[in-house]
């Protein structure tokens, strides 16, 4: 069999008879044939901005060539080549290649995985499912949590370990799922659509709310469900609540989703905080004091992609002005954009959410945390404490609170009111679905 490497140099060739002389010097010199298994294709790139630039604007060139040349449906991927991220182990790189053509990303394994307060559970779980099948295994495995706190990485990491097994995992997003789904049914394809997800040995779909309430998507993702389970074959799946708040998914999918084992990650406790900076922080090879780590840990309670982003801030900072970490600059550089101190991100949500219940429903912010009780405005208001709820990072009397200061009970029954209410009227599924959908779209 030729390697994805020759392959790689005759569609050069081909390449370079196709575009301009300066174009090819400038994008595609330099670019290498990495992995390939008969559906997928791996180039590695010498840096970020060929990778942005090939796969923004030559995509579509690079698959046709490399069809001519396969005679075969082919997708590529791209990715940095391992000279400049300094990996020479060949052992790690072959990994790391396949893990990439995977969908994977190798950042988020179980070693750079900071197990604590909070994640033991999800993390003991994910162990074990994705070791021999002699462990214990929970089919499937349904991790939730709020956003942040560590599930695409737990997933992705058990994908890894599968491939290391020689397992075939496929790892979709929800929105993934769906998008593929439409597109098969747009071009006639459902049946290669149907194959590819049955042929696996893991399923892994993350974000799987993305799915609910789209009907023939989820009743696609039903029967592949039933079909793998029945098989034996694992499926791990991730979402932002339990299944039981799941409204939109039919009850014989939600049923389905408690078979095996639900788990959640809660917000990790500080000594867990603390960790992932320290871990963060040599990974990338910054020297950071204590006390700032340990301010940050103390103000950034809830997520920690924030936190990791609050931790490259500063180094960034730090670097543009070539200066010492302290506890001043650290601060300087979270309140600049709103981090330390600034951080009451409840709020900022929850009112983010009103936001975008009030245009959903026609009516004002204002009217919404007042007291009219006119139909419309009240059940944007039910909608609001509802949505806030689900996004399960404020508690009922954070909600009443930034609803105008109702208490924590008029909060819960709301809630429960417009659970109802969304079980029995399309209208407002598809609201409540839309609002969801723009909330995650925002950046966390
Ligand atoms: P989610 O999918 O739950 O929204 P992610 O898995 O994307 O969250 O995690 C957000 C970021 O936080 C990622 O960069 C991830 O590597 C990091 N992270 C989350 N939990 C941990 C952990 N326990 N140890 C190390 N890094 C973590
Ligand atoms: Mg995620």
């Amino acid at each position: 069999m030729i390697s994805a490497k020759e392959i790689w140099e005759t569609a050069l060739g081909e390449l370079q008879l196709q575009v301009s002389k300066p174009n090819y010097q400038t994008w595609f010199k330099g670019t290498e044939g990495l992995a390939y298994d008969g559906e997928q294709f791996l180039i590695g790139v010498p840096s970020d901005f060929v990778l942005a630039y090939l796969k923004e604007s030559q995509r579509s060139l690079i698959e046709k060539t490399l069809i001519n040349r396969l005679h075969h449906g082919v997708s590529v991927r791209f990715q940095v080549s391992w000279a400049q991220t300094g990996q020479n182990n060949p052992q790690n790189r072959f990994l790391q290649n396949k893990s990439a053509l995977y969908g994977f990303n190798p950042k988020y394994s179980f070693d750079n995985f900071v197990v604590g307060g909070g994640n033991r559970m999800a993390y003991a779980a994910a162990v074990s499912t994705a070791g021999p099948a002699t462990e214990q295994r929970y089919n499937p495995l349904f991790i939730y949590s709020a956003p942040g706190l560590g599930k695409t990485h737990l997933m992705q990491a058990i994908g890894q370990k599968a491939l290391e097994n020689n397992q075939r995992p496929v790892y979709v997003s929800g929105e993934q799922f769906t998008n593929e789904f439409v597109e098969a049914i747009r071009e006639r394809r459902t049946d290669e659509f149907r194959a590819k997800y049955r042929s696996v040995d893991m399923l892994m779909v993350d974000d799987i709310q993305f799915i609910g309430g789209k009907e023939a998507t989820e009743e696609s993702f039903f029967h592949t469900f039933n079909d793998l389970h029945n098989a034996g074959k694992q499926i791990v799946i991730t979402s932002d609540c339990p299944p039981r708040n799941m409204p939109l998914f039919q009850e014989r999918l939600r049923s389905r989703f408690e078979w095996g084992l639900t788990i959640d990650i809660q917000p990790p406790d500080f000594e867990t905080r603390l960790a992932i900076l320290q871990s963060k922080a040599e990974q990338a090879q910054a020297t950071i004091a204590v006390d700032v780590l340990d301010m940050m840990a103390q103000e950034m309670k809830k997520n920690i992609r924030e936190l990791e982003g609050g931790l490259n801030r500063i180094i960034a900072y730090a670097q543009l002005l070539q200066t010492q970490i302290t506890p001043e600059l650290a601060i300087k550089a979270l309140k600049d954009v709103g981090g330390v101190r600034a951080l009451p991100e409840t709020q900022g949500g929850c009112q983010g959410i009103i936001g975008l219940v009030a245009d959903s429903f026609g009516v004002s912010v204002e009217e919404i945390m007042g007291r009219s009780r006119t139909k419309e405005v009240a059940q944007a208001r039910q909608m609001a404490m509802y949505v806030m709820r689900q996004q399960s990072k404020c508690s009922l009397t954070d909600i009443g609170t930034a609803i105008g200061g109702r208490n924590a009970s008029t909060v819960s029954h709301a809630c429960e009111k417009m659970s109802q209410d969304i079980g029995n009227s399309f209208m407002l599924r598809s609201k409540v679905e839309d609002i969801q959908k723009k909330l995650r779209a925002k950046p966390s």
